[in-house]
């Protein structure tokens, strides 16, 4: 889904690859982070004890607290940073309980760079709290501010993307009332016409638009 746009104004945007998700999430700091509780409903706070490499991101948790107890259960998980005002990144994957062999070195990186989190939670026991580590996904590179707005996905070690947005069915009559009502202008002429994933903001704007219902939601 993911393509490239040129703009009429200039050179093409810079690219944006795993190397820029992770140093843009390592930025934000506090990400957003949900899951899902056993009995399916959304839950997301706030976290910090975080640790970025290339290829993973490393997850601190305390044994038996709820969010602990939801990974356990559920695997899925998405992280949310805002790089800057109008920019986010957006990571979905799947989080692995690290063996206990492996928990040590990751307890020490991240305690490193947080020293206020045992004052902060002090039931957070150092030999007893569990990391996660999340290695396969896909990021979401969403730029609000740029013009048009940019959305980018980006696979994760391997991780297959799961894209969102509107896509254009063979029932389009060319008429052209998308294009006329897309904010975007990220609408091309075809047969049938099409979107540009990259530039979409999927504000449905279209699927309101089309005469035919040419237009369908891709979930
Ligand atoms: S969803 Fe909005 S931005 Fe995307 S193609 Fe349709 S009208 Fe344009
Ligand atoms: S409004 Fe519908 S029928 Fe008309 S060009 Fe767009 S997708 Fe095709």
């Amino acid at each position: 889904m993911e393509e490239r746009h040129e703009r009429p104004d200039g050179p093409n945007p810079p690219e944006i690859d795993v190397a820029t998700c992770i140093d843009g999430l390592r930025s934000a700091g506090t990400l957003a982070c949900a899951t899902r509780s056993p009995d399916g409903a959304p839950r997301v706070r706030f976290l910090s004890g975080l640790h970025f490499e290339q290829d993973a991101v490393y997850i601190l948790a305390s044994n038996g607290m709820p969010f602990a107890r939801q990974l356990l259960a559920d695997k899925r998980i998405q992280l949310l940073g805002e790089i800057r005002r109008g920019v986010s990144v957006r990571l979905t994957g799947e989080a692995e309980l690290l063996p206990e062999e492996e928990r040590m070195r990751w307890r020490l990186v991240i305690f490193r760079e947080r020293p206020d989190y045992r004052e902060l939670y002090p039931p957070l026991k150092y030999d007893d709290s569990l990391v996660f580590a999340l290695r396969t996904g896909y990021f979401e590179y969403l730029d609000l501010v740029s013009s048009p707005i940019r959305r980018v996905y980006v696979p994760f070690g391997g991780g297959q993307v799961r894209p969102s947005g509107f896509e254009i069915t063979s029932a389009c009559a060319r008429c052209g009332s998308c294009q006329v009502a897309c904010p975007q202008g990220c609408i091309r002429t075809g047969e049938p016409f099409r979107i540009v994933q990259e530039n979409c903001l999927q504000c449905g704007a279209c699927v309101q638009a089309c005469p035919r219902g040419a237009i369908r939601p891709v979930v």
